[in-house]
C-alpha cells in the first residue's frame, strides 16, 4: 500500500508537471485533444528506454515508436482522469493550485454568447454569460461527464493491455490494484449520475449567483443550445457527455479556479504554494524514482528481485524500500542513506533495529520518523523524542508463565523425539481421502512414543526448564506433573491442530461441489456462477494443499501452520488467526489476529490489500451448513461475564442471567470470502462508517487467579493468567436490526431488505446471529467501583483511562496491546500482544507496582507527585494525556481533575496478595452438603487442581453433578442417603447415562474421602 502511494503520487507529480512546460510551450494556442498527449509527452523528461517494458529498446526504431504510441495514450488517459474534482486534498490538482485553465473554445464565439443571451440570460453581459455556461460545464466535467472511449470499462481494459506489453512495472496499469476511472453522464431529468437541479448545492448556488431559476425548460433550452454548438453530445437517449474536442488545456494565471463546492483554508492555500511549486520548478528530480514493497506477502522471488534492484545490481535501480517490520530480522540489504519510520516504532530497542541500517560505514545517514497526531502512543513519545532516540532497551517482553506457550515449547520438543516429518504439504499427514480428514495411521503409531522414549523426553525437558524451575512453579500449576502432561496430550492436540485445516479444505470442498451442481444448472446465469465458484474453490484448496504455493512462505506449510495454531512456538507468527479469501491473482488467504479481524473482516467492513478493496460476503461453510455451529451464551450485564445458555446464575456475579444477562446466538468467525468491490455507494459508505457494535465479554475459566486487595483502599484486583476473552460482533452500529442474517447452508451475509425477502422466496434458511471469536489472554480486573463513594462516570471513564496510560509508559507498551473494557464498575484490562506482555500480572503479585503506575498515570496527567497541576492548558484532557483515537467513544467523560484524587490514593498503595484463596471459597459457597465440602478442603490440600464447576446440570442425562473438570469429568460426592436402594437405582441410571455421553464418572464414598482424591487424580491424569 505505502509504495504505490510512493509511486501513484510521483506518476501524479511527473505527468502534471510535464503537462505545466507543455501549456508554457504553447502558450500562444492552448492543447485540444489531439496535441495534449503528444505535447505532455515531449515535454517529460525521459527518453522511451525510461518507460519501456523492454530495457533495450531504441528511441526511432518502429518498436520505439510503438512504446511511444502506448504512453501516449496512457498520459492522455491520465490528464483526462484528473480533470475531475480534485478529491485528494494530500495533492491538489493542477486547475487547484492555478496552474491550468480548462477553456471551451466554441462557448466564447460571439454568437454562441448572442443566442444564449438570447433565450437563457437576457439579463447577463456577454462575459457573464460565458461565465454562466463554464460554471455549468465545469460541473459537468469536474464529475468526468466526458464522452472519449478511454473512460469506458472497455476502453480501460484495451488500456492496461496495451501498457501491459509495451510499458515497465512503473507505468503499466496493474490491473489488480487498479480501478478504471470511468466516465458519468448528465441527465437533464435527474435520471443519471448526474443531475442539476435546485436542490443540489452546485444548482442552487447557480441560481444565486446568474439570477436565474433552474426550471425543466430552463434546462432544456441550455441542453439543446449546448449540443447545437457541439459542446454537449447525447450520448444515450436522455443522457449527455461533453465530447472531448470541446476542450482546451490553457496556462492558468496563477489564480485557483473557482469551484462553487470546496471550501478554502489557510491550510490548503500553503499547501497549494507548495504543489504550484513542486510542479513548475522540481519535478525534474523525480524521474526514476520508484518505490517497492519489501514484505512477506510478496513472493521470495519477487523480493529477492526487489533486493538485487534495490542494491543496485540490476537494472533499473530502485531507490525505495517500502518495508514492513521483517525487515529488522535480518534480511540482507545494503547501508541506507535515509530510513523514515511511518509510525513510531513499539519500543527503543525496535527503533534502534530499523534505524541502524542508516548511514553506516562512517557515512551520515538521515532518519525521519513521523509521529501521528491521533496516536496516543505517537504522541506520548513526540513530547519525549529522546527516550525513543536514546531510550533504554526493554529487555523483550515474554511471559514466561504463559502456560500455553510453554506447552508449544514441549510440544516441539515431543515433535523432535516422535521423528516424525510432516514435510511441505498437510496432505502428508492428514489422509484427504478419507470423509473425518484423519491422521494416517503410520503418522498415528508415530505419535506414540514408547516407555523408554517418553522417560527421556521427560528427563530432556526437566533439564531445559531447570533453570527457570522455581519461578515457573511460583506460577500454581508447572510441576513435573503439568510437564507428564503436556506430554501425554501431545499426539491428541497434534491431531486437534489440524481442525482449523480441515474445517477450512471441508469448506472448500463444499464449495467445489456447490460449484459442479450450479455448473450444471439451465440457466446459463447459475450455469456462469457455478464456473465461477467452482475455480475459487480450487484456488482455495491448492493454497491448503500448498500446490503452487512457495513452500516455507506458505499459511499451510505444516510447521507454519501449527505454529499459527500454537501447537508450536511462533514468535512472529500471528497466532490462531482469522482467514480472508482474497480473488485477487492466482487467489490468496490473508490473515488478521482475531481480536482485529471480528470487525476488520467482518460483513460491512472494507478490506484495503495490495491496493484493491475488497468487502467480505461469505462466511466458511463445512459441509452440513453452519446449523451445527451455532451456540447462545448469556452475556451478563452487570459484570461482563460470559455463560453457557444452560447456566441460571452469573458465575461472576452471581445475578440471575434471566433478569440481569442477555442471551445472544453466536457464530464463532473463522474465515470469511471477499469480493472486489470497485465502488461503494454514498449509502454504502454511510452505513460502514460508523462500524461494527463489538461487545466484549469474558470468562475466568483456568481458575488460577491471583487476587489482591489494595490496603486501606478496599480495591479488589484479580489478575487472570488465560482469561478467555470473548469478542461479539453484533452488527453495524447504523444497520436497522443488531447481529447478521446468514445463509446457513452458502454461509452468504445477507445485508440488505431485499437479499432477505429473496432468500425467504427462495426458501432458504436463513437465521440471525452474532459473530464471535474467541482468545485466550491475561487479564487483570479492577473493581473500581469499590473505591467511589457514589457513582460518577466521569470519574469512572478518567480513571480506567488514566491507569492504562499509566500501564503503558511504564511497561513501554503500545496503546493496542493493552486492551481496556469496561462493564459497570468493573475495568477490565487484558494484553492483547500475541504470547502476552506479562505485565499486568506484574500489577497483582508485586509490591509497589500499582504504585508506580499510579505514579506515571499522574506524570502523563500533568500532576506532579504531589497532585499539583502542571499544565493549566490542558482544561480536561488532552492527547498528550487522555484523548486518544481509539477510544473516542469515551472522550465526552474525560476530566483528568476527577481521575487525580483516586491517583492520589493509589500512589501509597501496596497490595496484598491471596492466591488461589478466592476460587476455593467460590467452589465451597456453591456445595450443597458439609461433605462436599470436606472434599473440596481435602483437594486443595492434597495439591489436587480443583474442579471448575460446583453443582452442575447436565441436561441431557437429567442429572446435576457435585463437581465437574471441563471438559468431561463428572465428580459425584455419596452420602449416606444413597445407600437406599431407591436411590441407587436412580444414580445407577443417571451415571450410566452420563457414560454413554462419553463423560468420565468417579463416585466418591462418604467413608472413604481420601480414596475418592486419589481417583480423581488419577483421572485428571489419565485425562492429560
Ligand atoms: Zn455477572
Ligand atoms: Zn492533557
Amino acid at each position: 500500500m505505502q509504495a504505490g502511494h510512493f509511486n501513484d503520487f510521483v506518476r501524479t507529480t511527473l505527468v502534471r508537471a510535464a503537462l505545466v512546460r507543455a501549456l508554457e510551450a504553447n502558450r500562444d494556442r492552448g492543447l485540444d485533444y489531439l496535441s495534449l498527449a503528444r505535447e505532455v509527452m515531449a515535454a517529460l523528461p525521459f527518453s522511451v528506454r525510461d518507460f519501456a517494458a523492454n530495457k533495450s529498446v531504441e528511441e526511432g526504431t518502429p518498436a520505439g515508436q510503438k512504446v511511444k504510441e502506448a504512453m501516449e495514450e496512457l498520459l492522455r488517459y491520465r490528464l483526462y482522469a484528473d480533470l475531475k474534482r480534485g478529491w485528494r486534498f494530500a495533492q491538489p490538482n493542477l486547475e487547484e493550485v492555478g496552474l491550468l485553465e480548462i477553456a471551451y473554445p466554441y462557448a466564447e464565439d460571439p454568437g454562441f454568447l448572442a443566442e444564449a443571451r438570447g433565450s437563457l440570460f437576457p439579463h447577463l453581459s456577454p462575459e457573464e454569460t460565458l461565465e454562466a455556461v463554464r460554471f455549468f460545464l465545469d460541473h459537468l466535467r469536474r464529475n468526468l461527464a466526458l464522452e472519449s472511449s478511454l473512460l469506458s470499462k472497455d476502453g480501460f481494459r484495451k488500456l492496461a493491455r496495451l501498457t501491459a506489453e509495451h510499458l515497465d512495472e512503473f507505468w503499466a496499469i496493474d490491473r489488480n490494484t487498479e480501478s478504471p476511472v470511468l466516465a458519468t453522464a448528465f441527465s437533464p431529468k435527474g435520471k443519471g449520475d448526474l443531475s442539476f437541479s435546485r436542490r443540489s448545492r452546485a444548482g442552487r448556488l447557480f441560481c444565486e449567483r446568474f439570477g436565474v431559476d433552474l426550471t425543466p425548460e430552463f434546462l432544456e433550452r441550455l441542453v439543446g443550445l449546448l449540443v447545437r454548438h457541439d459542446l454537449l453530445r447525447e450520448v444515450e437517449p436522455g443522457l449527455y457527455r461533453i465530447p472531448e474536442s470541446a476542450l482546451e488545456w490553457r496556462p492558468g494565471d496563477g489564480t485557483p479556479r473557482f469551484d462553487p463546492l470546496r471550501l478554502r483554508g489557510k491550510a490548503e492555500r500553503e499547501a497549494n504554494t507548495y504543489f504550484a511549486r513542486l510542479y513548475r520548478e522540481s519535478a525534474q528530480v523525480l524521474g526514476g524514482l520508484e518505490a517497492r514493497e519489501h514484505t512477506a506477502q510478496v513472493r521470495p522471488e519477487e523480493r529477492e528481485a526487489r533486493e538485487r534492484r534495490f542494491r543496485r545490481e540490476e537494472e533499473p535501480p530502485l531507490p525505495f524500500l517500502v518495508a514492513s517490520p521483517t525487515l529488522e530480522l535480518g534480511v540482507d540489504i545494503a547501508d541506507l542513506d535515509m530510513v523514515h519510520l511511518r509510525n513510531l516504532p513499539p519500543t527503543p530497542a525496535n527503533y534502534a533495529q530499523r534505524v541502524g541500517r542508516a548511514g553506516r560505514q562512517g557515512q551520515p545517514g538521515l532518519v525521519v520518523a513521523f509521529a501521528g497526531a491521533f496516536s496516543h502512543y505517537d504522541r506520548y513519545f513526540f513530547g519525549r523524542r529522546e527516550e525513543m532516540v536514546a531510550g533504554s532497551v526493554r529487555p523483550p517482553a515474554l511471559d514466561l508463565a504463559n502456560e500455553s506457550l510453554l506447552r508449544a515449547h514441549v510440544h516441539a520438543e515431543w515433535l523432535a523425539a516422535t521423528g516424525l516429518a510432516l514435510r511441505e504439504s498437510v496432505e502428508d499427514t492428514v489422509n484427504i481421502n478419507e470423509p473425518d480428514l484423519p491422521l494416517y495411521p503410520e503418522v498415528r503409531t508415530r505419535l506414540n512414543l514408547s516407555p523408554g522414549a517418553r522417560q527421556n523426553l521427560i528427563a530432556h525437558l526437566k533439564r531445559v526448564f531447570a533453570y527457570d524451575w522455581k519461578d515457573l512453579s511460583a506460577t500454581g500449576w508447572f510441576g513435573e506433573g503439568w510437564l507428564e502432561r503436556a506430554v501425554d496430550g501431545a499426539p491428541e492436540a497434534f491431531d486437534r491442530a489440524f481442525d482449523t485445516w480441515r474445517f477450512l479444505y471441508r469448506a472448500a470442498r463444499e464449495m467445489r461441489e456447490r460449484g459442479h451442481r450450479l455448473a450444471e444448472s439451465r440457466r446459463k446465469e447459475e450455469r456462469e456462477r457455478g464456473e465461477r465458484i467452482r475455480e475459487e474453490a480450487e484456488r482455495q484448496i491448492g493454497l491448503l494443499l500448498q500446490r503452487d504455493v512457495a513452500k516455507e512462505e506458505g499459511d499451510f506449510y505444516p510447521y507454519r501452520y501449527l505454529a499459527s495454531e500454537e501447537f508450536l512456538p511462533g514468535y512472529n507468527l500471528m497466532a490462531l488467526p482469522v482467514r480472508a479469501y482474497v480473488p485477487r491473482g492466482k487467489g490468496e488467504f490473508i490473515s488478521r489476529p482475531r481480536h482485529l479481524a471480528i470487525s476488520e473482516f467482518a460483513p460491512g467492513s472494507v478490506i484495503y490489500h495490495e491496493g484493491g478493496k475488497w468487502m467480505p460476503e461469505a462466511l466458511y461453510v463445512p459441509p452440513g451448513g453452519l446449523r451445527g455451529r451455532l451456540s447462545k451464551v448469556w452475556i451478563c450485564r452487570e459484570c461482563g461475564h460470559l455463560a453457557s445458555e444452560e447456566k441460571e446464575q452469573c458465575p461472576g456475579c452471581r445475578a440471575p442471567l434471566a433478569n440481569k444477562g442477555d442471551l445472544v446466538q453466536v457464530l464463532d468467525l473463522v474465515g470469511v470470502r471477499t469480493r472486489r468491490r470497485e465502488r461503494i455507494t454514498a449509502n454504502e459508505e454511510e452505513r460502514f462508517r460508523s462500524g461494527h457494535w463489538v461487545e466484549v465479554a469474558y470468562e475466568l475459566l483456568e481458575r488460577r487467579e491471583a487476587q489482591a486487595m489494595v490496603d486501606g483502599t478496599g480495591l479488589p484486583l484479580v489478575y487472570a493468567p488465560s482469561a478467555r476473552i470473548h469478542y461479539v460482533n453484533r452488527g453495524l452500529r447504523r444497520a436497522k436490526e443488531r447481529d447478521f442474517f446468514v445463509d446457513l447452508d452458502t454461509g452468504e451475509v445477507l445485508d440488505t431488505d431485499q437479499k432477505r425477502e429473496e432468500a425467504k422466496k427462495l426458501g432458504k434458511s436463513v437465521d440471525r446471529t452474532a459473530l464471535r471469536v474467541q482468545v485466550t489472554q491475561n487479564a487483570l480486573l479492577v473493581e473500581a467501583g469499590k473505591l467511589m463513594e457514589e457513582k460518577d462516570e466521569e470519574a469512572l471513564v478518567s480513571l480506567a483511562i488514566a491507569l492504562k496510560r499509566g500501564m503503558e509508559a511504564l511497561f513501554q507498551v503500545e496503546e493496542g496491546e493493552l486492551g481496556l473494557v469496561r462493564v459497570g464498575t468493573l475495568l477490565l484490562y487484558h494484553e492483547n500482544a500475541e504470547g502476552g506482555l506479562g505485565v499486568l500480572r506484574r500489577v497483582v503479585e508485586e509490591e509497589g507496582t500499582l504504585a508506580e503506575v499510579a505514579q506515571a498515570a499522574l506524570e502523563v496527567l500533568h500532576f506532579s507527585e504531589k497532585g499539583e497541576d502542571l499544565n493549566s492548558e490542558c482544561v480536561r484532557a488532552c492527547h498528550e494525556c487522555l484523548l486518544s483515537y481509539q477510544e473516542q467513544r469515551m472522550t465526552p467523560f474525560l476530566n483528568r481533575h476527577k481521575a487525580l484524587p483516586y491517583l492520589s490514593r493509589l500512589l501509597g498503595a501496596r497490595v496484598e496478595l491471596r492466591r488461589g484463596g478466592g476460587r476455593l471459597e467460590e467452589l465451597l459457597a456453591h456445595c450443597e452438603s458439609e461433605l462436599e465440602r470436606e472434599f473440596l478442603r481435602r483437594l486443595q490440600a492434597r495439591g489436587v487442581r480443583l474442579p471448575d464447576e460446583a453443582q452442575y446440570r447436565i441436561g441431557e442425562a437429567h442429572t446435576k453433578v457435585d463437581f465437574l473438570y471441563r471438559p468431561n469429568l463428572a465428580v459425584y460426592v455419596d452420602g449416606p442417603h444413597h445407600d437406599s436402594e431407591r436411590q441407587s437405582r436412580i444414580d445407577e441410571r443417571q451415571r450410566e447415562a452420563l457414560l454413554e455421553l462419553g463423560y468420565r464418572v468417579v463416585v466418591v464414598r462418604y467413608e472413604d474421602l481420601e480414596g475418592g482424591v486419589e481417583a480423581v487424580r488419577r483421572a485428571l491424569a489419565e485425562m492429560g
